[in-house]
């Protein structure tokens, strides 16, 4: 396993973000665990939400001067396609598990749980990030009987593929506990306790952080021909059937009957090992080649992100399905009003009618007479904004995400 090179970060980052009271009892839950040692395993430094997270929290948690590391699973690209299918299976559908993918899992994950032995001594609790690292337990609990075991499970497991359940639960059921994000989540998973903590942006990231007038103006530049002088909406997501980028052109279409000079601006990251990624996004392109006033953007940088999602009037999150939406929070907490299905984590996300409208994932209409609703009323949206910001701050920012986390850590180590 291999330890990542982590950037600088201090909680000093977020005394401007946070609640004066929040960081003080994060301290204070930090001082009651401060001589503990807390170990993260996952599966990747880079890309994806999990890496990210541990990105900020391990430094933070530091910071507070709780003594943790962070190390990354060596794999194969074998166990990589296992674990995708996995991921995939566990989160609806998959391919067959056969033997061989199990012996593959098996194996890479002895292989790194071999890396911790003798080192029991070094940790007072394990934290591990979805069903990647989970294997590693068989060994773990011959080399490491006394340090705790907390499962942090970041995915969806309400629907899953049976034979993948009861695979990843002849490991789940011996961790000491486990942490989900919404509680849906757990589905039929067999655990022990469980706690849900939901996910949350980082105020203080290249893609969150408050942006002066010079950097927002060079982003608007660089973000020609679309105008900022006149209404724009964005939605920003990955091209995956999901994401309904169809679905928001037909609300702007709606709107547009309206708005004339309405623009629609469709955000989307282009991995280069996703065809089906590429092929969606192909024809959105295609389909909005007829359109001046519609622009696909793929591959905006965090900067360009930031800047979309401050500037546009109102932000459109027309997902059929959605695991959390963290899209969401990173709009209102840049006092963009937000609609959105009423999928996944999006509804608590979204205070309908307060920071921005929830719609069924299949009414495009009333997303775009929302859109419309919100254009023509420069006041609510003005109002929705500023809820949109404290409502945000309240509950998706990272700094409540710690609390929590030091709170089981805390419990799990009374
Ligand atoms: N994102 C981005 N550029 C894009 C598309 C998405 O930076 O072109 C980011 C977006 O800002 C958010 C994340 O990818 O931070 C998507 O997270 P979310 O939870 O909304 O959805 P997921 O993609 O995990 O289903």
């Amino acid at each position: 396993m291999h330890a990542p090179s982590l950037p600088d970060r201090t909680m000093e980052a977020y005394t401007d973000v946070t609640a004066h009271d929040r960081l003080e009892f994060l301290h204070a839950l930090a001082d009651d665990v401060d001589d503990v040692r807390v170990l993260h395993v996952n599966s990747t430094a880079t890309g994806g939400g999990v890496a990210e997270l541990l990105r900020s929290i391990v430094p933070l948690c530091n910071d507070l001067e709780i003594n943790t590391d962070w190390l990354v699973m060596d794999a194969t690209d074998k166990f990589f396609e296992v674990t995708k299918a996995m991921h995939n299976a566990l989160q609806g559908s998959g391919p067959p598990l056969t033997d061989d993918m199990k012996a593959t899992y098996r194996t890479v994950t002895e292989r790194n749980a071999l890396e911790l032995e003798d080192r029991e001594a070094e940790y007072d609790l394990l934290i591990l990030h979805d069903p990647q690292p989970l294997g590693m337990l068989d060994r773990l609990e011959e080399t490491m009987p006394n340090v705790p075991i907390v499962w942090r499970c970041h995915i969806d497991l309400t629907d899953p593929d049976d034979e993948y359940l009861a695979f990843v639960s002849e490991y789940t059921n011996r961790v000491d506990h486990a942490i989900f994000s919404r509680t849906g989540y757990i589905g039929d998973t067999d655990v022990p306790e469980t706690s849900i903590i939901y996910p949350s942006i980082d105020p203080v990231t290249e893609k969150n952080r408050s942006l002066d007038a010079k950097t927002v103006g060079t982003e608007r530049d660089r973000l020609d021909p679309l105008s900022f002088e006149k209404p724009l909406v964005t939605q920003i997501s990955r091209f995956d059937p999901w994401k309904d980028q169809f679905g928001t052109l037909e609300a702007y279409r709606r709107a547009s009957e309206d708005i004339p000079d309405l623009q629609l601006a469709l955000v989307g990251g282009m991995a280069g090992d996703d065809p089906e990624g590429l092929e969606l996004y192909e024809q959105v392109a295609e389909e909005a080649a007829a359109d001046p006033d519609v622009h696909v953007l793929p591959d905006l940088p965090d900067t360009g992100v930031n800047v979309l999602q401050r500037e546009s009037d109102v932000v459109v999150q027309k997902s059929l399905r959605e695991g959390f939406g963290l899209v969401v929070s990173e709009a209102l907490w840049k006092r963009t009003p937000v609609v959105g299905s009423n999928v996944g984590g999006i509804p608590l996300q979204i205070d309908d009618g307060v920071n921005g409208y929830l719609v069924g994932p299949d009414d495009a209409a009333g997303a775009g007479d929302r859109v419309r609703d919100l254009l023509e009323d420069d006041d609510r949206r003005a109002q929705f904004g500023e809820n949109a910001r404290e409502h945000v701050r309240e509950q998706f920012l990272l700094p409540r995400q710690l609390e929590e986390l030091l709170g089981v850590i805390a419990d799990e180590l009374d």
